[in-house]
């Protein structure tokens, strides 16, 4: 066997000069970038390109062969991508990321923590228990709580998931699959995000295991009905295993009573889980935390760091009430991993996580927490949350706007209605077009949703830079456009 010889090239791509340059340049284009994007003045929030041509566009960068100067490639990333950070971003849930986090993660990735095993990055394993105990805490659990950080709240929520079956569920499902005989099942809101359909799917449990309960006129579940769809599912021969709870709802932000919900499961001996992906992160607010009562009496939590914690994605904290529960959700052996399998130690993260190898999540969360305490998750979900209630006021005092429910987080739906002679076809594709016709031109970025069949704009306040006047200034240019598509009569 003869080992090829080098041509030098690894040497060159490890230099450390060369990289002391090319980090001094990231530094100084980001650095660059963060003084100009919060002032949201000389930059749109969101450029539109097609899909194709920037495929094209980057297809051909790489045809022109290696390029060692880097400068060029990261101004045009920065222009090309949406800037969360804008004081006109208002779109999806998506964090604006602190820079702090940003030096976590180069210093994460220089390091590749593996993290499936202790040994493979001892520090960060331990932060991961730091973040994890502290969060716990904070979320009102007492010492016996754990978790893990995983990533994405869609894969939280499928472990949590994986674990009440495993301890619900009569049979080991784990050595034996599915019983023929036996119909598992779980109860949530209609208003649920859709990973939590997908989990039931994945797990083999197909359209009967879903039992999705109606939400009341504020897009919560209406908890008085799960007695009465319970004891269907029972009379079904379904075996109900869990109720999932929504702290919030990712379209409009609503909160599901945990109170009730946790009465409920207790009496009939239910796994009770919330999906507080968007929305726990309340618990770092003294205002708006009284939103999760009881949500220390879920057997499992979810939440998204990277939704409203300043952290980049993915971060997710999924948190036991009973720690040791966690250690059952994959009851596998791996001797190549870990010297002793059946033992529940902490701190090989891979017997609790779905993923073997994973990124290093808790450096983002324990440099920011070590940097700036948890004030700066109080502050950040305080003003967001605030100015969510700030535009449902401003919405209903105007005269020409419409709510299907008054906020409760920093997630607010509406839609423009420019007269009252409009039908609902109209008003939907006026919306719809408004919505288009805002973010191509760049002057802010909102979404939009559907509830029932009726279209609303829809803005998560991310940016910790929007203030009232950019609210302001988002429904004026609403009724500019609004106005200019009902006088063309053009709408489509
Ligand atoms: C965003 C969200 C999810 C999905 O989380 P990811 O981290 O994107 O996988 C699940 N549930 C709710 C309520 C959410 O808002």
């Amino acid at each position: 066997m003869k080992i090829a010889t080098s041509s030098g090239l690894l040497a060159q791509a490890f230099d450390a000069e060369t990289f002391r340059k090319q980090g001094h340049q990231l530094v100084d284009s980001l650095a660059h970038y963060f003084a100009q994007v919060k002032e949201g003045q000389d930059i749109p929030p969101f450029t539109h390109y097609s899909p194709d041509e920037l495929a094209a566009y980057w297809q051909q960068k790489l045809s022109e062969g290696p390029q060692e100067n880097i400068e060029a490639l990261i101004e045009e990333v920065i222009q090309q991508n949406i800037h969360t950070p804008h004081p006109k971003y208002m779109g999806h849930q998506v964090a604006a990321p602190l820079p702090i986090n940003a030096l976590a993660d180069f210093l994460g990735s220089a390091l590749n923590s593996g993290l499936g095993v202790y040994e493979m990055g001892s520090p960060i394993v331990a932060m991961e228990n730091v973040v994890i105990q502290n969060t716990a805490k904070i979320l009102g659990y007492d010492a016996q709580a754990d978790g893990v950080l995983t990533s994405g709240g869609t894969l939280g929520n499928l472990t949590a998931l994986l674990t009440a079956r495993h301890i619900q569920l009569p049979d080991d499902v784990w050595k034996n699959g599915l019983n023929p005989t036996i119909q598992p099942a779980i109860m949530v809101s209609e208003a649920a995000h859709y990973c939590i359909d997908r989990a039931v799917r994945v797990m083999g449990w197909g359209d009967a295991g879903i039992i999705k309960v109606p939400a009341d006129d504020n897009y919560k579940l209406r908890h008085d009905l799960l007695p009465q769809y319970y004891a269907e599912a029972q009379a079904a021969g379904k075996t109900v295993i869990a109720v999932v709870g929504n702290a919030c709802s990712t379209s409009t932000g609503s909160y599901d009573d945990l109170h009730a919900i946790a009465d409920f499961c207790e009496l009939h001996h239910l796994w009770m889980h919330v999906d507080g992906a968007h929305g726990a992160s309340v618990a770092f607010s003294e205002k708006y935390r009284s939103l999760i009562k009881g949500i220390e009496r879920a057997d499992s939590v979810v939440l998204d760091f990277h939704k409203m914690l300043l952290t980049s994605a993915l971060s997710t904290a999924l948190i036991y009430k009973r720690g040791s529960d966690a250690y059952r959700t994959f009851a596998q052996q791996a001797s190549y991993l870990w010297a002793d399998d059946q033992e529940p130690e902490w701190h090989n993260l891979g017997k609790r996580t779905f993923e073997c190898t994973k990124t290093a999540m808790s450096l983002r969360i324990f440099m920011i927490w070590r940097v700036y305490g948890a004030s700066i998750f109080e502050e950040y979900v305080t003003t967001t949350y605030d100015l969510g209630q700030r535009l449902g006021e401003m919405l209903t005092e105007s005269n020409d706007f419409e709510l299907p429910l008054l906020p409760q987080s920093n997630i607010v739906c509406f839609r423009y209605v420019p007269d009252a002679s409009l039908d609902f076809t109209q008003l939907n594709q006026i919306n719809r077009q408004i919505r288009q016709d805002i973010i191509t031109e760049g002057a802010f970025y909102i979404v939009q949703t559907q509830l029932a069949e009726t279209l609303y704009l829809r803005v998560t306040l991310m940016s910790p830079f929007t203030t009232e006047q950019h609210l302001q200034a988002l429904l004026d240019k609403i009724r500019e456009v609004g106005q200019k598509l009902w006088a063309k009569g053009h709408t489509s």
